[in-house]
Protein backbone atom coordinates (compact mmCIF):
# COMPACT_ATOMS: atom_id res chain seq x y z
CA UNK A 1 0.00 0.00 0.00
CA UNK A 2 1.71 3.48 -0.90
CA UNK A 3 0.33 6.32 1.08
CA UNK A 4 0.46 9.38 -0.52
CA UNK A 5 1.12 12.75 1.49
CA UNK A 6 0.65 16.46 0.37
CA UNK A 7 3.99 18.35 -0.28
CA UNK A 8 2.55 21.57 0.89
CA UNK A 9 0.30 20.93 4.12
CA UNK A 10 0.77 17.30 4.96
CA UNK A 11 -2.55 16.44 4.37
CA UNK A 12 -2.68 12.62 3.68
CA UNK A 13 -5.04 11.18 0.75
CA UNK A 14 -6.76 7.71 2.23
CA UNK A 15 -9.80 7.80 -0.29
CA UNK A 16 -10.79 4.73 -1.90
CA UNK A 17 -9.42 5.40 -5.05
CA UNK A 18 -5.39 4.53 -5.52
CA UNK A 19 -4.48 8.18 -5.60
CA UNK A 20 -2.99 7.31 -9.23
CA UNK A 21 -6.28 6.99 -10.69
CA UNK A 22 -7.19 10.25 -9.29
CA UNK A 23 -7.96 12.83 -12.24
CA UNK A 24 -5.43 14.64 -13.33
CA UNK A 25 -7.15 17.88 -11.77
CA UNK A 26 -7.28 16.47 -8.72
CA UNK A 27 -6.68 19.26 -5.77
CA UNK A 28 -5.10 19.02 -1.79
CA UNK A 29 -8.79 19.23 -0.41
CA UNK A 30 -6.91 20.70 2.24
CA UNK A 31 -4.57 23.68 0.70
CA UNK A 32 -6.08 23.36 -2.60
CA UNK A 33 -2.15 22.10 -4.55
CA UNK A 34 -2.75 20.00 -7.04
CA UNK A 35 -1.53 16.23 -7.35
CA UNK A 36 1.89 16.87 -8.61
CA UNK A 37 2.79 17.73 -5.08
CA UNK A 38 1.95 14.59 -3.32
CA UNK A 39 4.88 12.91 -1.93
CA UNK A 40 4.63 8.58 -2.56
CA UNK A 41 5.38 7.00 -0.10
CA UNK A 42 5.75 2.97 1.43
CA UNK A 43 3.27 2.84 4.13
CA UNK A 44 4.81 1.08 6.91
CA UNK A 45 3.56 -2.63 7.23
CA UNK A 46 2.02 -2.34 10.70
CA UNK A 47 3.45 -5.00 12.62
CA UNK A 48 0.81 -7.80 12.81
CA UNK A 49 -0.65 -9.00 16.21
CA UNK A 50 0.32 -12.86 15.90
CA UNK A 51 -2.47 -14.47 15.19
CA UNK A 52 -3.89 -16.41 18.31
CA UNK A 53 -3.71 -19.79 16.10
CA UNK A 54 0.13 -19.41 15.75
CA UNK A 55 1.35 -18.47 19.35
CA UNK A 56 3.24 -20.69 20.67
CA UNK A 57 1.59 -19.26 24.11
CA UNK A 58 -1.30 -20.66 22.98
CA UNK A 59 -0.09 -24.03 23.03
CA UNK A 60 -0.22 -26.35 25.57
CA UNK A 61 2.08 -29.84 25.89
CA UNK A 62 0.92 -32.85 27.56
CA UNK A 63 3.45 -33.30 30.17
CA UNK A 64 2.61 -37.32 30.57
CA UNK A 65 6.30 -38.65 29.93
CA UNK A 66 6.38 -40.39 26.10
CA UNK A 67 3.22 -38.71 25.91
CA UNK A 68 4.37 -34.91 24.40
CA UNK A 69 1.15 -34.42 22.30
CA UNK A 70 0.84 -30.78 21.59
CA UNK A 71 -2.33 -28.84 21.70
CA UNK A 72 -2.73 -26.52 18.61
CA UNK A 73 -5.90 -24.17 18.81
CA UNK A 74 -4.74 -23.36 14.96
CA UNK A 75 -5.91 -27.58 14.48
CA UNK A 76 -8.28 -28.21 17.55
CA UNK A 77 -8.21 -31.79 18.33
CA UNK A 78 -10.63 -34.46 15.58
CA UNK A 79 -10.64 -37.66 18.07
CA UNK A 80 -13.06 -35.43 20.18
CA UNK A 81 -14.55 -33.41 17.37
CA UNK A 82 -13.08 -30.02 18.66
CA UNK A 83 -12.86 -27.45 15.92
CA UNK A 84 -9.77 -25.77 15.16
CA UNK A 85 -9.89 -22.48 16.59
CA UNK A 86 -10.87 -23.62 20.36
CA UNK A 87 -8.28 -22.52 22.60
CA UNK A 88 -7.10 -24.53 25.05
CA UNK A 89 -8.88 -22.91 27.54
CA UNK A 90 -11.96 -23.18 25.75
CA UNK A 91 -11.98 -27.01 25.87
CA UNK A 92 -14.43 -28.55 28.01
CA UNK A 93 -13.53 -29.93 31.67
CA UNK A 94 -13.82 -33.62 30.58
CA UNK A 95 -11.89 -33.27 27.98
CA UNK A 96 -8.54 -35.72 27.62
CA UNK A 97 -4.94 -35.83 25.58
CA UNK A 98 -5.78 -37.92 22.88
CA UNK A 99 -2.95 -39.50 22.66
CA UNK A 100 -2.53 -41.06 26.49
CA UNK A 101 -5.82 -39.76 27.87
CA UNK A 102 -4.38 -37.88 30.11
CA UNK A 103 -6.53 -34.88 31.73
CA UNK A 104 -6.65 -30.85 31.02
CA UNK A 105 -4.66 -30.88 34.23
CA UNK A 106 -1.39 -32.52 32.50
CA UNK A 107 -1.11 -30.28 30.09
CA UNK A 108 1.29 -26.97 30.57
CA UNK A 109 1.27 -23.65 28.47
CA UNK A 110 4.02 -23.87 25.83
CA UNK A 111 4.78 -20.30 25.45
ZN1 LIG B 1 -2.31 20.08 1.04
ZN1 LIG C 1 -0.78 -37.19 26.50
Amino acid sequence: MKKHTCGVCGWEYDGPEAFDALPDDYVCPVCGAGKEVFEASEEAEAPAAAPVDDDPKAMYQCQVSNCGYIYRPDKGDRKSKTPAGTSFADLPDDWHCPVCGAGKKMFKKLG
